[in-house]
């Protein structure tokens, strides 16, 4: 019983994805554009798109987001793999709208890279006791037939339980409700954000005991304003939860205090992604 297995959203993607290994194996293709690579690439990338993509390694002030109006104060921590660009916006749209499940693999993988090689958050791998995904309201996980962050969650929760020894890591994909459809972060502005998102999470009674005094890791693909990943961190302290500790796997260009603002590399032919919108 080392995790909480995602059975039922796995499910109906499984000989899709089956299939999409067939025409698209990890560690043959490059994951972002297609490019042939040899198996030992890191996160099955290729030299070209890792170059490109922007590896800010992004560890919010959150003294300073308060201070400049941006509440997330019931974080404990929140951080981002990468600056959000073309590369890394084709990785999260190939997940979330092409339904490339598998490559919730190589983004766990940056995911736990970036918990490794950071010493501000090495320690979560050993106290981390719950990784918990930012969830979808049904309606849109009926839609999509998958929560791309619980996919991601599941995925990084095996390489915690990978790094460490004795109790180990659960992943909890049903922890928090998302009871609300709420409309994009980034289609309302300033007080209206925290009015969008009020009351829109809660915890899982059946999950309650698991909080309880927790080192909690809250996953989601893409970090925007942050009042998502609080008012998920609001339900899970206000459930008793020790410390909510978030990472994203890219974030757009609200919280890059001190990492470098270097464009992604716009000769990428970005075929996944018409929209410059983030996606929800
Ligand atoms: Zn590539």
């Amino acid at each position: 019983m080392n995790m909480y297995y995602f059975a039922k959203d796995r499910k109906p993607d499984r000989i899709r994805e089956a299939l999409l290994q067939l025409i698209f194996p990890m560690g043959t293709y490059c994951v972002i554009c297609g490019s042939l690579i040899d198996s030992h690439r890191r996160w099955s990338v290729c030299d070209n798109c890792m170059k490109a993509l922007n590896k800010g390694n992004i560890y919010i002030d959150l003294a300073e987001e308060a201070a400049s109006g941006n509440i997330m104060s019931h974080l404990d921590s929140a951080s981002s793999c990468l600056v959000y660009g073309l590369h890394s916006k084709k990785l999260v749209f190939d997940l979330k709208y092409n339904k490339r499940t598998y490559l919730s693999r190589p983004i766990s993988m940056i995911m736990a890279d970036r918990i490794i090689c950071d010493e501000r958050l090495r320690p979560l791998v050993d106290t981390v006791d719950l990784v918990v995904p930012v969830p979808l309201h049904k309606s849109r996980l009926r839609k999509r037939g998958f929560n791309q962050s619980a996919l991601i969650s599941l995925d990084l929760t095996a390489r915690l339980n990978a790094l460490r020894d004795g109790r180990p890591v659960l992943n909890v994909p049903d922890c928090l409700l998302r009871q609300r459809l709420t409309v994009s972060q980034r289609s309302v502005s300033g007080s209206e954000r925290n009015l969008n998102l009020e009351n829109a999470f809660t915890i899982n009674p059946k999950r309650k005991t698991l909080v309880s005094n927790a080192v909690i890791l809250l996953v989601d693909d893409i970090l925007t304003t942050g009042s998502t990943a609080d008012h998920c961190a609001e339900a899970l302290k206000d459930a008793g939860a020790a410390e909510v500790h978030f990472i994203s796997l890219a974030t757009g260009n609200y919280h890059l205090k001190g990492c470098e603002r270097r464009r992604d590399d716009e000769s990428f032919i970005d075929r996944g992604a018409s929209s410059d919108r983030m996606p929800e």
